[in-house]
């Protein structure tokens, strides 16, 4: 069932891997097949290593496996809200990259200082609130879902495709698991440049808005040019 969603999916979790995002079995990603409704995501705790595409995991998007012998990934739930809450999107990346997590753990947004991050986000990528005792408490995951998708009602979230959960880390998503996982790769790399930037000046200035519209639409706009047709 979905060979080539599996393929995508597995495919995508291993470039976090060459990626140097995830450390031991951290990290996962999924994709979606809005047709059939259904999700093939990486299973928990299973090496990355020797991972098959029959080793995903295809749930609905209820969380109940249609197919496969593993346990899916314990984020499954934040996922599945997110597919929900954003039409649009076809994959979701969650890592502990190091620096975009450490702008999480600091809960700040990370800020748009320069054209490489604007080319993929189109402002600052936001943090969420903190989850309260009771978010914690039951449905964790799901309510982590909830809080990413309060911060972006009333954004598109095609045009910050990243978010940094107040003291956990970065979810990502794309059109497809391979756009999740690039943007995840992206986010990790304008997450260290960023840092270093209000290292050498505390007080760096955000791109100007319009030179940040430059280069977001020249890449995503309805007359986006780069690239090849
Ligand atoms: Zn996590």
């Amino acid at each position: 069932m979905l060979e080539e969603l599996r393929k995508q999916v597995l495919e995508a979790n291993l470039e976090l891997v060459r990626a140097g995002l995830v450390l031991y079995t951290f990290g996962n990603a999924s994709g979606i097949s809005r047709a059939d409704g259904l999700v093939a995501i990486k299973p928990s705790g299973v090496p990355y290593e020797g991972m098959r595409p029959e080793d995903l995991v295809v749930t609905d998007l209820e969380g109940r496996t249609v197919e496969g012998s593993l346990r899916p990934s314990s984020d499954l739930a934040t996922h599945l809200v997110l597919y929900r809450s954003f039409p649009a999107i076809g994959g979701v990346v969650h890592t502990h990259s190091r620096f975009a997590t450490a702008w999480a753990q600091a809960r700040r947004p990370i800020p748009c200082l320069g054209t490489t991050h604007a080319d993929y986000f189109r402002g600052p990528v936001p943090v969420t609130s903190a989850l309260d005792a009771r978010e914690i408490e039951s449905a964790y995951e799901a309510n982590t879902g909830e809080v990413i998708a309060r911060r972006f009602a009333g954004t598109d979230p095609m045009e910050v495709p990243a978010v940094l959960v107040a003291g956990h880390g970065p979810f990502c998503w794309g059109a497809s698991a391979a756009e999740a996982a690039h943007n995840a790769v992206i986010l990790e790399y304008v997450a260290e440049m960023s840092y270093y930037s209000v290292t050498l000046a505390e007080a760096a200035e955000e791109l100007d808005p319009a030179h940040l519209d430059k280069h977001f639409l020249r890449k995503h706009g309805a007359a986006a040019y780069y690239g090849q047709k």
